[in-house]
């Protein structure tokens, strides 16, 4: 068997490429193409992120984790549109072709994958330093699609789970800093399984203006929503969601973790006031953690209680 060919099947027969039952799939891995139907009334959304070994995440990483990473980073553009997840494909450049290695890539992405509903349906495979490139794909009603050009002067800001963890977590999945056992359990589990939030931004995409997802830091990503509906902010440090343990462990540079780290892959959203009781609703119903952080004022962007540099992730 072709080396290739053994990559192909590990995939194919991974629980997420099992495509039968689904009026939506009509073909999968396997052939030139897939073949895919659009539910009626549906429109496709789709969303492409590449993952680069040492720079997106550390060198020498358990590739189970790898997986479930690279899925969940990627459903979280699907979240902020408010997408229901649909299929996905790989394109996978890798050193050398380790059968176990490979497994363990698609284990972590089937544990993701496999209970949302998000079907791998193909890719490519090349020999090179391992990069892994992901394009999701989901359905959603036209009309329903959240933008980030809706932001209107009023609204609320508000933000889902805790900001910075994923940040402050870096040095420990690197190795790079020792901590406590009770600490590296926390934090390695925030950078490398980061929590999905499809339902709630199905849930919200009827009552929310504009959406979007985390994952260059706050500061930075929210400028896109404001540049897009050109609007300004005003947010509010101190009303930030950080979590205890953070606090506990830096306290100092908690608040610059929240406003700048990337990789917290949760949903930034403007609403207008009105809808705060629904908003409500919705997130406890959801158990969803959700924050009011700020306001949409007509220009300008200020953080109050803040003055540090707010430069997120930089791509280059
Ligand atoms: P072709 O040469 O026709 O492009 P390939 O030999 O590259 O086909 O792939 C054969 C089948 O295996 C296709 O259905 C393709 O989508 C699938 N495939 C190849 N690599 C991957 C991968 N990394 N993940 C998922 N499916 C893959
Ligand atoms: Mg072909």
């Amino acid at each position: 068997m072709k080396e290739f060919e053994l990559i192909q099947n590990i995939f194919q027969a991974s629980v997420m490429a099992n495509t039968q039952g689904r009026g939506d799939i009509l073909l999968g891995i396997g052939d030139d193409c897939a073949q895919v139907q659009v539910p009626q009334g549906q429109s496709l959304v789709f969303s492409m992120d590449t993952l680069v070994e040492g720079r997106h995440f550390p060198f020498d990483a358990d590739p189970v984790d790898i997986g479930y990473r690279a899925v969940a980073t990627c459903v979280s553009d699907l979240a902020a549109m408010g997408a229901k997840p649909a299929f996905f494909t790989l394109g996978l450049t890798i050193p050398e072709s380790d059968p176990q290695w490979l497994a363990g890539l698609a284990q972590g992405m089937a544990e993701l994958a496999e209970p949302i509903g998000l079907a791998l349906v193909g890719g490519d495979t090349t020999k090179g330093p391992l990069t892994i490139t992901l394009q999701v794909h989901g359905y959603i009603e036209p009309e329903l699609a959240s933008l980030r050009s809706s932001a209107k002067v009023g609204d609320d800001i508000y933000v889902t789970g805790l900001l910075g963890n994923s940040a402050a977590a870096v040095p420990i999945v690197t190795g790079e800093l020792q901590v406590t056992s009770e600490r590296f359990d926390y934090f390695y589990e925030r950078y490398w399984r980061p929590q999905h939030r499809l339902i709630g931004g199905m849930a919200l995409k009827r009552v929310v203006h504009a959406m979007m997802d985390i994952s260059d830091g706050l500061a930075q990503d929210i400028q896109h929503i404001l540049k897009a509906s050109c609007v300004g902010a005003q947010l509010d440090a101190n009303l930030l969601p950080i979590s205890p343990e953070l606090i506990q462990w830096q306290p100092e540079a908690a608040v610059t973790f929240a406003l700048t780290g990337g990789d917290d892959y949760e949903l930034c959203f403007t609403a207008p006031k009105e809808q705060a009781t629904e908003i409500a609703l919705i997130t406890q119903t959801l158990s969803l953690p959700c924050t009011k952080i700020g306001e949409v004022v007509a220009k300008g962007f200020t953080i109050q209680g803040y003055n540090g540099d707010i430069t997120g992730w930089q791509h280059f």
